[in-house]
């Protein structure tokens, strides 16, 4: 079956080799997957960490300053001696941590209160936003001021948080403003895993840049509000999506975070480079060891089929041995019979006739006596290769049937033209003009015996190649070198014969 079809194997070894790399595919696909998938967990996990922390500190501080407030509400606070009236002030809001120094001023602006300082520094805030924000209108609640950088550098920069003081007719009387150190979320991403190219920002809601991991001062208070990808952060419904960072131009991605209740943004970016860093390794083992695979797959299945191509070209070649006589290079009377059945039946089939031609060598016994068993055997080939040259059609078969016997098979042939063929063989071996002193010719000759389907209805072959056999003794007994076709009668000679 596979030496049929040596082929198949190596289409075997393609699909084989096709399906691997299709699992490697898919599970490097997979893992690939994976990889942005825990990311995008941790840089969100992050995020989420971040904003549960300020959310809560801020509201400490809303608290802390709603205390202040109170506490200037508070009718009985005018009567308390100075010392005293800073206690009550700011003793709650003092234990907030990262506040620094709270202020309350007028509704011109002017410090009137100073957590750090009895009387109060000399300071007018009605220029600053938190004033402004406030005056303007009595809804604001907490503001988160613009970060102020310090003249002695951005490592001390603060933003303000104010809440705003309303007279009992609900006209504007003043802010009460606590200052936060932004150091405070430099220590919140300080130690946090990010890999290599990775980035943490804070944001106020306006595209305001309050801090950064990696830490660089210089951004601190800038806007990033041109960015595309800011933009990209306004248009999202998404907790994050890649993107080319705008200050460094790596790709990442990016997990947004806003702080409730607050105008404050987290954003976590993992470097696309650190998601995929370990996962292409390992796609390069596999995809290597897929390759390595497949190759040697297919390498196996050509190997594999040039083996089987070899085997059945020799098994081919013993077929056609088993069946060719190894002297005359004709069939052999096994591969005669063979023929015989196959030819019988598509005859009978098909309706077509069938014609049988035994020929035998004339006084061979003689021929070997005189000219020796080797030359008997020279003259068998060439007989026999005149034999051949006339069985040209592919259905033709001319078979050694046994000993100076040979056999034409012409399918497709009926008893006229088997005759017209047959004297042609018989006249082509007495041309070849092979000397032959014990024949009354002087040559070697061959006498013909001829039997077809157009003559009777046969039972199988043997019997078509018994009337055959008949029909050669006719033609040995009436003078031999000729061709002699059944005749009905001649059955008796068969008799006749096997009596005598
Ligand atoms: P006839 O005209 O009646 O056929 O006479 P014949 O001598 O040919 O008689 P027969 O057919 O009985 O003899 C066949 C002889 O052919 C017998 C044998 O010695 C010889 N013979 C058969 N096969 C071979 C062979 O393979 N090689 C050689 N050299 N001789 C063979
Ligand atoms: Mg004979
Ligand atoms: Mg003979």
């Amino acid at each position: 079956m596979m030496t049929r079809r040596p082929y198949a194997v190596i289409a075997i070894g393609i699909a084989l080799a096709g399906a691997l790399t299709l699992i490697a595919a898919w599970v490097m696909a997979q893992m690939r997957h994976d990889a942005l998938a825990s990311a995008r967990a941790s840089a969100y996990n992050m995020a989420l960490l971040f904003e549960r922390d300020t959310a809560r500190n801020f509201d400490v501080y809303a608290l802390s300053l709603q205390a202040v407030v109170d506490a200037i509400n508070d009718p009985r606070l005018a009567a308390l001696p100075p010392d005293i009236r800073q206690n009550v002030l700011f003793d709650r809001s003092a234990t907030a941590k990262n506040l620094g120094a709270i202020f309350v001023t007028d509704a011109a602006g002017a410090v009137v209160f100073d957590s750090r300082a009895v009387p109060p520094r000399e300071l007018n805030v009605a220029d600053r936003d938190y004033f402004t924000a406030q005056r303007d209108s009595p809804h604001v609640g907490l503001y988160l001021s613009r970060p102020f950088i310090p003249r002695d550098g951005p490592a001390n920069a603060t933003i303000g948080l104010s809440r705003r003081l309303s007279n009992p007719d609900g006209s504007f009387a003043g802010v009460v403003v606590g200052t936060m150190r932004l150091d405070y979320f430099r220590q919140l991403f300080s130690g946090v895993d990010i890999g290599r190219d990775g980035a943490v920002a804070l944001t106020l809601a306006d595209g305001t840049l309050l801090m950064r991991s990696p830490y660089d001062p210089a951004l601190i208070g800038q806007s990033v509000a041109e960015s595309a990808l800011y933009r990209q952060f306004g248009h999202t419904q998404s907790s994050g999506f890649f993107a080319v960072g705008p200050l460094d131009g790596v790709r990442r991605w990016f997990a947004i975070r806003r702080v409730g209740g607050y105008p404050l943004v987290f954003t976590v970016a993992v470097a696309a480079e650190d998601i995929y860093r370990e996962w292409r390794v390992r796609a390069w083992i596999i995809g290597t060891l897929t390759a390595v695979l497949d190759a040697s797959l297919i390498a196996l299945a050509v190997m594999f089929t040039r083996q089987l191509r070899r085997r059945g070209a020799v098994e081919a070649e013993l077929r056609v041995q088993a069946g060719t006589d190894a002297l005359t290079s004709l069939a052999n009377r096994r591969a005669f019979e063979t023929r015989a059945d196959h030819e019988w039946a598509r005859a009978r089939r098909s309706g077509t006739p069938l014609s049988l031609a035994l020929l035998d060598v004339d006084r061979f016994k003689l021929y070997n006596d005189r000219y020796g068993h080797l030359a008997g055997d020279d003259a068998l080939a060439a007989v026999a290769h005149a034999i051949g040259a006339h069985a040209r059609r592919a259905a033709d078969c001319a078979a050694r049937y046994g000993g100076e016997e040979f056999v034409m098979l012409l399918p497709e042939t009926g008893e006229a033209q088997a005759l017209v063929l047959a004297e042609k063989v018989r006249a082509a071996i007495e041309a070849l003009a092979l000397p032959h002193e014990g024949s009354p010719n002087g040559v070697l000759t061959v006498s013909v015996g001829v039997a077809s389907t157009t003559q009777s209805a046969f039972a199988n072959w043997r019997a078509l190649t018994d009337a055959a056999d008949a029909a050669l003794y006719t033609a040995k007994r009436s003078g031999r070198n000729r061709v002699a076709a059944w005749l009905p009668a001649t059955s008796a000679d068969i008799a006749d014969r096997s009596g005598s």
